[in-house]
């Protein structure tokens, strides 16, 4: 029986045409710039954003962490959601390696920075400060994807407050689908953007950093000092092309289905639905039966991730079908019955 992996979108395997694309790919030193399939994707990325350049980089982890080094200097300070992976889920990278301080802003529900709180936030230029240099958003944000016209304020407040704008788009394309527009609408508003090919898009490894050339050439310089310069990547960028080419309109799939799953889960006594934001349900579950449940829907198999929170994320990517979802919710029935 194939399991039916809801802990995330990072789970999904590469397809046999996935596979068969990065066998093909042709390959060269990337650290000499000298790998065409690397290059196509990064020339891919930068023309569909709509921006001077891009860089492949092993994980979304390195692309954020490249960009604010490349935006801010040592002792300068970047403004981040409060619960922003960047910030919380990322080791401190900001400020462990680049010595960039981090300000966090707690975030409204649906994610967006309230402006008039970054505006207090932002220090006056003074010796006894560090200086605000970056204001970093996220984008699907715990599924959610940011209005579009928040966007637009947030582009016209970091332009009058001479900051740069960052997007950690790991989920850039979820936010696309979801809201009818192209990557370009949502990517336009910033300064750079990362990118992961590795979660709904379905590749096994990858991120890309798209910005300006001269902040490209920086985040180039940073990512070799990070140990992240690789040879023939080649292998891996094909899986990140033909993610782009066939893994983005079926995020709609990928929605429609959590959609489906939340409808069906409200319906389960004993389940509360929180939201249902593109390809992530939340739901709780009493505390004191989560181990149980687990135990229950590894026997029908399925996982999930549990924490200490009764809080559930239940995700949809490549590798969950409309069976799939059958199954969870069958699951999720059969074991509330037993009350
Ligand atoms: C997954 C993720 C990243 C980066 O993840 P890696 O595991 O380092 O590739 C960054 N931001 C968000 C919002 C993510 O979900």
């Amino acid at each position: 029986m194939n399991v039916v992996d809801l802990r995330s979108d990072t789970v999904t395997r590469p397809t046999a045409a996935m596979r068969a694309a990065m066998l093909d790919a042709e390959v060269g030193d990337d650290v000499y710039g000298e790998d065409p399939t690397v290059n196509a994707l990064q020339q891919r990325l930068a023309t569909d954003l709509g921006f001077e350049d891009a860089l492949f980089v092993p994980s979304g982890t390195q692309g954020n962490l490249l960009a604010l080094m490349s935006h801010c200097e040592r002792g300068d300070e970047y403004l981040v959601g409060a619960d922003a992976h960047t910030y919380k889920f990322e080791g401190g990278g900001a400020a462990v390696l680049g010595s960039i301080q981090p300000q966090p802003i707690v975030q409204a529900e649906d994610g967006t920075l309230p402006l008039e709180h970054v505006a207090a936030a932002i220090k006056p230029v003074d010796p006894h400060f560090a200086r605000t240099r970056l204001l970093a958003l996220e984008n699907t944000w715990h599924g959610r994807a940011l209005p579009l016209d928040y966007l637009q304020a947030a582009q016209d407040f970091a332009r009058g407050h001479r900051l740069a704008l960052h997007l950690d788009g790991a989920r850039l394309y979820n936010a696309a689908v979801a809201g009818g527009v192209s990557a370009r609408a949502i990517a336009q508003h910033f300064d750079s953007v990362s990118i992961c090919l590795s979660k709904g898009l379905g590749a096994p490894v990858g991120s890309v950093l798209v910005g300006s050339a001269p902040l490209i050439e920086k985040a180039r310089r940073w990512r070799k000092v990070a140990g992240g310069g690789w040879r023939q990547a080649g292998m891996l960028a094909a899986a990140g092309l033909h993610a782009l080419d066939h893994h983005v309109a079926r995020l709609a799939d990928d929605h429609r289905r959590a959609a489906y799953l939340a409808g069906c889960l409200r319906e389960v006594a004993g389940v509360s639905l929180l939201g249902q934001h593109t390809n992530m349900v939340f739901v709780d579950v009493p505390a004191d039966r989560l181990q149980a449940l687990d135990a229950h829907l590894r026997g029908a198999g399925i996982r999930i991730s549990i924490g200490y929170l009764p809080t559930l994320r239940l995700v949809t990517h490549l590798d969950v079908d409309d069976a799939g979802i059958e199954r969870v919710t069958q699951a999720f029935r059969s074991f509330f019955a037993r009350g």
